[in-house]
């Protein structure tokens, strides 16, 4: 990869060392596994969580003979996510062996892209808290096998080797060298993670090793050449790979300062001790040989079949964001919140639709989604439908419920489920906005109280006191501005 520096130095971003500031360079390779019923090359199940070896055919366990045969599926969503990643989609591309030992890789090779990959360049857009977009070049996108996992838990003097994994498509997303601090790492792999979900080409699930990440780390003054780099394999966890860069960057700029030098080199990031820790150095880094896989013909399409894919893409984050920033009038900050999930933004439009929208983001974030955060629910478990939601958002809007009981209505529909009107109706939850009826508590009110609303006349702050009695009184069905301009006008408040 030729390297381009394409972001200004930004002081904000640095890291203070003892000899001055120092500028993190950062470039990520994203394994992501293609959400797919079969294997990249044979036809063996890729469910997760079965028996070892429960899911291997004899290409997977590379019986001789066997002959890989490409996964029109696979195919497809690699070109999908290449075109939900806004990149060049190469209509001709190779699959190279890259030749390794390794206990689980019965071929003694993995099937992958090296010189001509499916994707190209393309690039994720990240929006950073307090509003700097920040663009990553993405560098390619290729197709490849996964390979087993060796267990050394499983007996006192054996290691055994499970090939579930084995032959499962992958692909990995490289990106530029263009990211610049660990928060810009966390964003990138988390808009990433939103795109493939969106996109349904990966599952995302970081904790089941659907997506893990070689985090490339350098360190640099300001501005100046590229410094060497190391590469933190397998993270498994946004957290952990900022807490990696941390580290990462504070031991280089340790050795550098003392007038050490960087070694190129693979290291591991250990979660319980939050350091990384050599692997192996670039002097026993694998020469893989690469070279065109002969049992596979190079991948082919046409550009129509690309065309027909983009034609069906469905609507991606950042144009969801803009929409709904744009048509709804929500903020920027309520817009990524909704925009997380495709179905978190589907429930919002759900509620939203025909109704205030603001009104309707307000509850579905803030009342919802804090809801479901609480009781550790998922969406997909909420006992709430969107109807429901809308309902009660119309009850508030049109003002037959106040706010306060509508958090009441809330927790019933919650927990009892029902009509919302209905259960307004049959539990007298009516806001009174019968202003006769509001008048007399606020006359009962002050005349229980005369001293108080004497002093109220001077501090206007005691308005507070007599507004909850009168809420108390009735319920909490009173309109509340009713309730205050009766009291101003009764007690004298300008
Ligand atoms: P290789 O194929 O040898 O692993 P690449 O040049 O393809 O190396 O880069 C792999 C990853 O390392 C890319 O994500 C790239 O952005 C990143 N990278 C390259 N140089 C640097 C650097 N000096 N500092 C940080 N990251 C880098
Ligand atoms: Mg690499």
């Amino acid at each position: 990869m030729t390297l381009v520096d394409t972001r200004t130095p930004d002081p904000k971003k640095f890291i203070k060392g003892a000899t001055g500031d120092w500028e993190i360079v950062i470039g990520m390779e994203v394994h992501a596994q293609v959400t797919s019923n079969a294997k990249l090359f044979s036809g063996a199940s890729t469910a997760f969580g079965k028996d070892p070896n429960a899911n291997v055919s004899l290409v997977d366990a590379a019986m001789p003979g066997m002959l890989p045969v490409i996964n029109e599926e696979c195919v497809r969503q690699a070109i999908r996510t290449g075109l939900g990643l806004k990149a060049q989609i190469n209509l001709k591309s190779v699959f190279d062996r890259k030749n390794y030992f390794y206990p689980d890789l019965p071929q003694g090779y993995q099937i992958s892209q090296f010189k001509q990959p499916i994707v190209g360049e393309g690039e994720i857009l990240l929006d950073m808290p307090g509003g700097e977009q920040v663009t990553v070049g993405v560098e390619r996108l290729h197709l490849e096998q996964d390979a087993g996992k060796s267990l050394h838990d499983q007996h006192p003097t054996m290691s055994f080797v499970d090939l579930n994994r084995s032959g499962v498509a992958l692909m990995e997303i490289v990106s530029k060298p263009d990211i610049r601090s660990a928060d810009e790492a966390k964003a990138y792999l988390t808009k990433l993670r939103i795109i493939l979900r969106y996109l349904g080409t990966c599952d995302g699930n970081m904790d089941q090793g659907s997506m893990r990440a070689d985090v490339n780390v350098s360190v640099r003054a300001p501005g100046g050449a590229f410094g060497t780099r190391c590469e933190i394999k397998n993270v498994n966890s946004i957290r952990f790979v900022g807490q990696a860069i941390e580290y990462e960057a504070r031991r280089q700029i340790g050795i550098l300062e003392d007038g050490g030098t960087i070694d190129q080199e693979t290291r591991l990031f250990d979660p319980v001790k939050g350091e990384t820790r050599s692997m192996r150095s670039k002097e026993e880094a694998h020469d893989y040989r690469y070279f065109p896989d002969p049992d596979l013909l190079p991948l082919e399409f046409e550009q129509a079949y690309v065309d027909g894919l983009a034609h069906d893409l469905p609507e991606l984050p950042d144009d969801k964001k803009a929409r709904f920033i744009n048509d709804y009038g929500l903020s920027a900050y309520d817009a990524d919140i909704l925009v997380a999930e495709r179905a978190s933004a589907d429930f919002f439009e759900e509620v939203a639709k025909g109704r205030d929208a603001k009104l309707s983001a307000n509850w579905v974030i803030n009342e919802f989604f804090g809801r479901l955060n609480k009781e550790g629910h998922d969406l997909s478990e909420s006992p709430l439908t969107a109807a429901q939601l809308g309902g009660l958002v119309d009850l508030v809007k049109d003002g037959t419920i106040s706010g306060k009981i509508a958090k009441e209505l809330f927790e019933i529909l919650w927990t009892e489920g029902g009509d919302p009107a209905e259960i307004v109706e049959a539990r007298g939850m009516r806001q009174v906005t019968d202003l006769g009826a509001i008048e007399a508590e606020v006359d009962k009110i002050i005349a229980a109280n005369p001293e108080k609303a004497a002093q109220a006349v001077e501090k206007p702050g005691l308005l507070g006191w007599f507004v909850g009695q009168v809420m108390k009184a009735t319920g909490g069905k009173a309109n509340p501005k009713a309730v205050n301009d009766l009291l101003r006008a009764k007690i004298g408040i300008e």
